[in-house]
């Protein structure tokens, strides 16, 4: 019989996967998928849950086949020219929200350096109506689904072609934020993860860079300060071995109060601090 229920049941996937799938070939709600679940499936969404099960067998991430992930409690269009907005990076949002003493009725100047999917940036001007986003990325393929994420949430964030910031570099006076957040390129190459599960179909541009993973961080934190208001605060995601490195660079660097917070999981997972500038 090919009952959803059936179907469902031979695919191979676990049951939240095999539902999430059935529920994209079908339009039905998960509600419906249940009650309807010893209905037979008509025979041309029969194939096209069969390939979807096939891509997902394959190793596909269940993210770039539905083509959403939901983050910090908002559905996030993403595509294989962006990185799968993960758990890891809400970590980063709830210290920016709600730890590190950012007015929230004010027009701060917030920007966010390698836009991605948006997560981070979109994010943030959905929960901080007041604050003027900015973004960038060096991808435009990323830049459009950040755009298209920001258009669809309502968010207002001001979009830059950029390979870091060098998109503000001759402008005079350069532009000054209170806060700048990344969460850069950061696996090392040799790292065996890179090479392992979802992060295979991910841009590698977005996940590595094709060294220690430390380069960026290096490189941030020399040309962040000239971008900061006096007392502006830099915030990083970084690997969860990677936080001693980034709190010494950040020091050496100039950067005060200096501090790391840990993830859901125990891990040291985002590092950053304030700049006095005058
Ligand atoms: N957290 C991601 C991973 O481990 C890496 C993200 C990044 O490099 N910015 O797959």
């Amino acid at each position: 019989m090919n009952t959803l229920n059936d179907l469902m049941q031979r695919s191979g996937l676990p049951q939240l996967e095999a539902r999430m799938l059935m529920q994209y070939a079908t339009g039905w709600s998960r509600v419906s998928l249940i009650s309807r679940g010893l209905d037979a499936l008509p025979v041309a969404q029969i194939q096209l849950f069969s390939d979807l099960v096939n891509r997902r067998l394959n190793g596909e991430p269940m993210a770039y086949i539905v083509g959403v992930r939901e983050f910090y409690g908002r559905d996030f269009k993403v595509n294989p020219n962006v990185l799968i907005p993960r758990p890891d990076t809400e970590t980063l949002i709830e210290w920016v929200l709600n730890g590190c003493h950012l007015a929230v009725e004010q027009a701060l100047d917030v920007l966010d350096l390698g836009v991605g999917s948006g997560a981070i940036a979109v994010t943030l001007a959905c929960e901080r109506p007041a604050w003027r986003v900015s973004a960038v990325d060096i991808s435009v393929d990323a830049l459009s689904v950040a755009a298209e994420n920001a258009a669809a949430l309502g968010a207002k964030v001001s979009f830059f072609e950029s390979d870091w910031l060098t998109v503000f570099d001759g402008l005079s006076p350069s532009p000054k934020f209170d806060l700048i957040v990344s969460n850069p390129p950061y696996v090392a190459t040799g790292d065996g993860h890179l090479s392992q599960g979802d992060v295979r179909f991910e841009p590698r541009k977005a996940l590595t860079d094709g060294s220690d993973g430390l380069t960026n961080y290096a490189l941030l934190v020399q040309t962040v300060p000239k971008y900061l208001k006096n007392g502006g605060q830099l915030w990083f995601e970084h690997g969860y071995d990677q936080g001693n490195a980034v709190r010494q660079m950040l020091t050496q660097a100039g950067f005060d109060t200096v501090k790391t917070i840990k993830d859901l999981s125990g891990n040291e997972r985002v590092s950053g601090g304030y700049k006095t500038t005058a």
